[in-house]
């Protein structure tokens, strides 16, 4: 008996040898909930990427069954978890949220994960944990100011100033895709404000700028016509690379307005960097962005500015999470 639990022992201390060490992150999505294992930078699991289910309790019975899983081969060190929504950090919880994840605001996601499992737990909106990953990628963690911009189907941003996150007073800085960047009414916000940045230089955006150009031209004049209702960023640039003098308006309309919010934020911010993520990204053409922020900076600044393109791409939230974490852990320590 007594050389049986011996080798129980023995082989418990050998998994417990091989399990890697590292943060255990989550990117909460409206679709899917994705999460991994990380040594700092490094990634050392496999992407698990399960269906986000409907509810606060079910989302986070979710996270509680991939952290198990996640323990058989690993050791947890801490949990980071990006989720949309404006979310207090200091209780992990959000105290907004977006319509794709009804009843998630004041769930409050960091006591119910750390009463179930004693891990360390801290929550970050998904694109501010993404501009943290991004800025500690690119060695901007001394930097007064680096502002992240995600463009995708929605905006959001992330500013860094000396490292750090930026929440402003109650937690809503960064938000950026609803600066508004005209007083004309003419485009309503998926939050329900007019002409916010979201609802002209976003996927969405990008959309409706290519119907209203596309509705007042005839199928002679460009094949897009026909997929006016079908419209992306892709088939916009392909048709642009063939000469389509359409699509090359609706792309240079589009590089006017991400430039426009760009262009609010540099005054304010005077960062060193501005740099892009998210789907849209790929698409952006970079020199014409810069000669076109250049023009709208104040006359002897922004000078060294540099305007790039995430480094971390779709990873970028989850690497920001797990960076959060295992900086707050290294903090507490120290
Ligand atoms: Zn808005």
């Amino acid at each position: 008996m007594e050389i049986a639990c011996n080798a129980d022992r023995a082989s418990e201390q050998s998994i417990l040898e091989q399990k890697k060490i590292g943060a255990l992150a989550f990117d909460l999505g409206g679709t899917k909930i994705a999460a991994a294992m990380f040594d700092g930078h490094e990634l050392i699991s496999e992407v698990v990427k399960v269906l986000t289910p409907s509810g606060p309790e079910a989302i986070i019975e979710a996270f509680l069954k991939l952290i198990s899983q996640f323990q058989e081969r690993y050791i947890v060190t801490g949990i980071g978890i990006g989720t949309p929504g404006v979310i207090d950090t200091v209780k992990g919880c959000p105290t907004s949220s977006t319509n794709n994840l009804p009843g998630w605001s004041g769930t409050p996601i960091k006591r119910l994960i750390e009463e179930k499992t004693m891990i360390s737990v801290y929550v970050e909106n998904d694109a501010k944990a993404a501009a943290y990953g991004e800025a500690k990628s690119q060695n901007l963690m001394d930097s007064p100011c680096t502002i992240v911009i995600t463009l995708g189907t929605g905006i959001g941003g992330g500013i860094l100033l000396n490292g750090e996150v930026y929440h402003g007073f109650e937690y809503a800085a960064g938000h950026v895709g609803h600066i508004p960047i005209s007083l004309e009414k003419k485009r309503l916000c998926t939050c329900g404000l007019f002409d916010c940045w979201e609802a002209y230089a976003s996927g969405i955006g990008l959309t409706v700028t290519a119907r209203e150009v596309l509705s007042g031209l005839k199928e002679e004049q460009t094949q897009l016509v026909k997929e006016i209702n079908h419209m992306s960023a892709q088939k916009l640039v392909a048709a642009a690379e063939q000469g389509d003098p359409a699509a090359k308006n609706i792309l240079a309309l589009w590089h006017e307005h991400v430039c426009a919010g760009l262009a609010i934020l540099l005054p304010i911010f005077d960062p060193e960097a501005f740099i892009l993520s998210g789907g849209l990204s790929d698409y952006v053409d970079l020199p014409l962005l810069t000669e076109l922020l250049m023009e709208k900076a104040l006359p002897g600044t922004a000078q060294n500015l540099t305007i790039s393109k995430s480094k971390l791409g779709i990873n970028a939230g989850l690497i920001g999470a797990a960076h959060l974490i295992l900086d707050q852990l290294a903090v507490a320590k120290s």
